[in-house]
């Protein structure tokens, strides 16, 4: 639930093969796993792979050694990841940890709620810029009507990462942003354009002016707020995403053994696709009530 994608990283796996292909040149010492150097290089592109077998080459050179070492490669990482960390893309272990939780958490709440879109994928892996991970929701037909219980269930994925952060961790992190400004729009849409605040009204309020945008004539319809209206909405809507907030906090409660278990799954493998996730989540299917 985060940015446009914008680069495919390879996965564990996916860089494991990579770096067969890049140490071919390489002489390496018995006992180096290409597997291992993998599990080290979370967030590196192609490109900084064949860069990590140069330098892994280069400092096994530097200590006059004919062979690279496991050692030689992690010299190489650690050289490479302070200048990716200036581009901010490689998160220490504290911060995956977090990320793991955060999108297990989206990817838990979707997926324990009857009639939302499948999990397609769920990755820690960096992508693009700002987004630390990333779920993925196959939607499984185009909606052109959604119901207030439908958006609610939406609010609720969307808040599931924040919701699984501060259960686990009893922290609130700067990782929740993009997924509040949506969460917010929704509401704020259910209060004053669709009608859905039953207190306020089957009212289309106004948009609020917007001093940058303000066009002359061009007038958006809608009934103009008092202050008091003002008011009212703020609270409307704060109550829709706090009331979701507490929903999902209780949805992934009641599952906390699984989100531990999926998150370290998460983090061991970085990538999570819709069979792996099927199996994983098979518990939930009984719990949840049927399409
Ligand atoms: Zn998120």
């Amino acid at each position: 639930f985060d940015r446009q994608v914008l680069v495919d990283r390879p996965d564990k796996k996916g860089r494991a093969d990579i770096l067969q292909v890049h140490v071919r040149k390489v002489k390496l010492a018995t006992g180096v796993k290409l597997d291992e150097v993998a599990g080290i290089t979370a967030g590196f592109s192609g490109a900084d792979l064949a860069n990590l077998a140069n330098e892994a080459a280069l400092a096994a050179t530097r200590r006059h050694a004919d062979e690279v070492t496991l050692a030689d490669f992690t010299v190489a990482v650690e050289r490479i990841v302070a200048g990716l960390e200036r581009r901010s893309r490689v998160l220490n272990a504290s911060e995956r940890r977090a990320v793991a939780f955060h999108e297990m958490g989206h990817a838990l709440v979707a997926l324990s709620q009857p009639g939302s879109d499948p999990v397609h994928k769920v990755s820690i892996i960096p992508r693009g810029i700002g987004a630390l991970g990333y779920t993925i929701q196959r939607p499984t037909e185009d909606r052109f009507l959604m119901t207030r219980e439908e958006l609610e269930h939406k609010i609720m994925v969307l808040l599931g990462g924040r919701a699984a952060e501060k259960l686990v961790f009893g922290h609130l992190s700067t990782g929740a942003a993009d997924d509040l400004a949506k969460v917010t729009d929704i509401a704020r849409d259910m209060v004053t354009r669709y009608g859905m605040d039953e207190a306020i009204g089957y009212v289309s309020w106004e948009p609020q002016r917007q001093t940058m945008l303000d066009v002359p004539g061009l007038e958006p319809g809608g009934c103009p707020r008092s202050p008091e209206t003002q008011q009212h909405i703020d609270d409307a809507v704060r109550a829709i995403v706090m009331g979701c907030f507490e929903r999902a906090t209780a949805l992934l409660q009641q599952h906390r053994a699984l989100l531990e278990r999926c998150a370290h799954e998460l983090l061991a493998k970085e990538t999570l696709d819709e069979p792996a996730l099927r199996v994983l989540t098979a518990e939930l299917r009984g719990t949840a009530t049927a399409r």
